[in-house]
């Protein structure tokens, strides 16, 4: 069987295809399939996974050996791959739930009479009963199941009905191929065990991208932000940038915008602009799909980070795919992850969450070549030369001293010894419940200051024991702890720090404990004592006149009153929840969304004048 498939790859592919020859990652996954094992293809974005099957899948009909069966999450790219395939002379069909039901019908007849080569089907179909009938009465020669990190409750696109993917086993006797862009140790583990794969080959491609110059940007400021982000677009020769900078920074978009706030047919409308090249930057949220690829993205910016930094590469991997030089700008701020932090609720969810929120701080922090860590986070074990192009290859003193600055205020940051470290630790045993970095390392300076009282830390029998070293050094110290693992961190809203192994005794940490102070637990964002003014609602108000002032508006065409009381109220933390206020439409949440969050963030936490 291996010679007669082996004999038939490299004429197929040629006729069907017109290249030469197969990639690394694809000559090793097909090679392994050919030899009857079942593979785990992990190959970076463009790297041309769909090949890994649709070769396969032609090789097995000619030897008439039945359908090949694709898993896909992507329905809406399903029928582009159809077409393409279709336009090559191969039999190809999909089945999801956007065809009628006289198309559905039509498919499920040509697979049946033995017409397709390939069959694509969503997973929410695949786990269907009429489904399984069907294929169990087919000849099916191999299953591929694409995106299968989606398999993976550790990676960032869960979908639950990759976890019933096994159940085709019992129906079909076909190998299968697992084939993802994004997997790391952990996710690899997931994706064999939960499809149930058998004497398994893994194969891992290039996902060195050197075309692509990685670096982070560590301002928190929007202005600040717009400005390097005009830079990052101006060296890249975008044409036109004055005006698309002066129309960026005026928010009066020939940029086009694209969110899931906003209806399908503008956002099809603003797709199409931006494909046209009508519109040349296009501001979106990850509601713009991930698998929709235009080979000629010069620039991804990410105007906040991502919540792992799987999602990210995945992300940022989409700028020029055509191998031509590409820059891909990251923007990162503790505010960005505290806000990350906040989209996650469900307590099972927030540990793996932390964990892969702690890789990206990791790369927004690192003195180290961007593109090897990205490449080392997918696989550890990569020997990798530096990529010389990123912002670390290229000035590393200017990184530097922009790490540095982040504690600029708080003065420079000292090692401390191994005594001291052990002082931090013995400390934080001793605390009655997690408290804040900062804090911690104030009682450690012997800070007197009333707000410490609360949690007891002017008890704390090292209080005042690391005098001399600075706030900023001994925050510094604590994270280098969290990462050796002595410490560890605890809750949300601030993570807060604690012994690795040791419960937490009150079910609350100290930051839902503030939170829920006077008006006990859940209400607290609701029930604001009546009367008096918070510095939220004043900060609000500040902006929305300031605002209104530069935009020569009306200050109630900024914000209405009632807005104002609704955010008081309600203190959203996200787009989403700012969508849910009256009067806070697509376009205002467009315009002042990330100010208004920023400012709730800022002030929530403060309490009430
Ligand atoms: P992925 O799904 O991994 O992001 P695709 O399957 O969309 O990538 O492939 C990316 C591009 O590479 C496609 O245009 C595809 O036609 C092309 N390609 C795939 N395999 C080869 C090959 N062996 N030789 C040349 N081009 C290839
Ligand atoms: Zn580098």
């Amino acid at each position: 069987m291996q010679g007669a498939r082996n004999e038939l790859l490299l004429p197929i592919l040629r006729e069907v295809w017109g290249y030469p020859a197969l990639r690394p990652g694809q000559g090793e996954a097909i090679g392994a399939w050919s030899a009857g094992r079942e593979v785990v293809a992990l190959l970076p974005t463009g790297g041309g996974k769909s090949m890994c099957y649709q070769l396969p899948a032609l090789v097995e009909r000619r030897l008439g050996r039945g359908t090949t069966l694709v898993i896909s999450p992507l329905i809406a790219l399903m029928q582009d791959q159809v077409d393409s395939l279709m336009a090559r002379g191969v039999m190809a069909a999909a089945l999801n739930s956007h065809q009628s039901k006289y198309d559905q019908e039509e498919v499920e007849a040509a697979l049946e009479a033995e017409l397709l080569d390939v069959l694509l089907v969503s997973p929410e179909r695949a786990a269907q009963p009429r489904f399984k009938r069907l294929i169990s009465t087919c000849e099916i020669a191999l299953i591929a199941i694409d995106e299968a990190h989606c398999v993976s409750s550790w990676g960032h696109d869960f979908r639950p009905e990759y976890m019933r993917l096994g159940e085709l086993r019992e129906l079909v006797d076909a190998p299968m191929m697992a084939l993802t862009a994004t997997a790391t140790p952990r996710v690899v583990d997931e994706i064999v065990r939960g499809l149930g794969l058998r004497d398994v080959e893994l194969v891992r491609g290039d996902f060195a991208r050197p075309n692509l110059q990685f670096s982070v940007s560590l301002q928190s400021s929007s202005d600040k932000r717009l400005a390097e982000m005009q830079q990052v677009l101006e060296d890249n020769g975008l044409r036109a940038c004055e005006t698309v900078a002066a129309e960026l920074r005026s928010r009066n978009f020939r940029v086009g915008f694209y969110h899931g706030g906003r209806s399908q047919e503008d956002r099809c409308k603003a797709q199409l602009a931006f494909e046209a090249g009508r519109t040349r930057v296009l501001v979106a949220t990850n509601a713009f799909g991930m698998g929709i690829d235009y080979p000629d993205v010069r620039v991804i910016v990410h105007w906040q980070a991502p919540g792992s930094l799987a999602a990210y590469y995945q992300e940022a991997g989409r700028a020029s795919r055509d191998g031509q030089p590409g820059h891909c700008l990251m923007f990162f701020s503790a505010g960005d992850m505290m806000l990350q932090r906040r989209l996650v609720r469900d307590a099972k969810d927030r540990e793996r969450s932390n964990e892969a929120l702690e890789g990206i701080e990791a790369y927004a922090m690192a003195s180290a070549c961007r593109q090897r860590l990205l490449c080392a986070h997918f696989d550890p074990e990569a020997e990798l030369a530096d990529c010389g192009t990123c912002d670390v290859c290229v000035d590393i003193d200017a990184v530097l001293h922009k790490l540095e600055s982040q504690h600029e205020s708080k003065g420079p940051v000292e090692k401390l010894s191994r005594d001291e470290l052990d002082t931090v630790v013995a400390a934080v045993g001793n605390l009655r419940k997690p408290v804040g970095k900062s804090s911690l390392a104030r009682a450690l300076r012997g800070s007197k200051a009333k707000a410490l009282r609360k949690y007891g830390l002017q008890n704390l029998p090292e209080h005042g024991a690391l005098k001399e070293q600075s706030e900023a050094s001994i925050v510094a110290a604590i994270g280098e702890l969290l990462r050796e693992g002595r410490l560890a961190t605890r809750g949300q809203k601030y993570p807060t720090v604690w012994l690795p192994d040791k419960a937490v005794r009150a079910s609350k940490t100290v930051a839902e404990t503030d939170r829920a102070k006077p008006s006990g637990a859940g209400k607290a964002r609701k029930t604001r004592s009546a009367g008096k003014v918070s510095n939220l609602r004043r900060a609000l108000e500040l902006y929305r006149n300031r605002t209104a002032k530069k935009l020569s508006w009306k200050p109630y065409m900024v914000m209405h009153k009632k807005v104002i009381d609704q955010l008081d109220q309600t203190r959203p933390r996200s787009l989403q929840e700012l969508y849910e206020i009256d009067g806070m439409g697509p376009a205002k949440v467009d315009r002042f969304g990330w100010d208004l969050l920023d400012i709730v963030r800022r002030y929530d936490s403060r309490p009430s004048a």
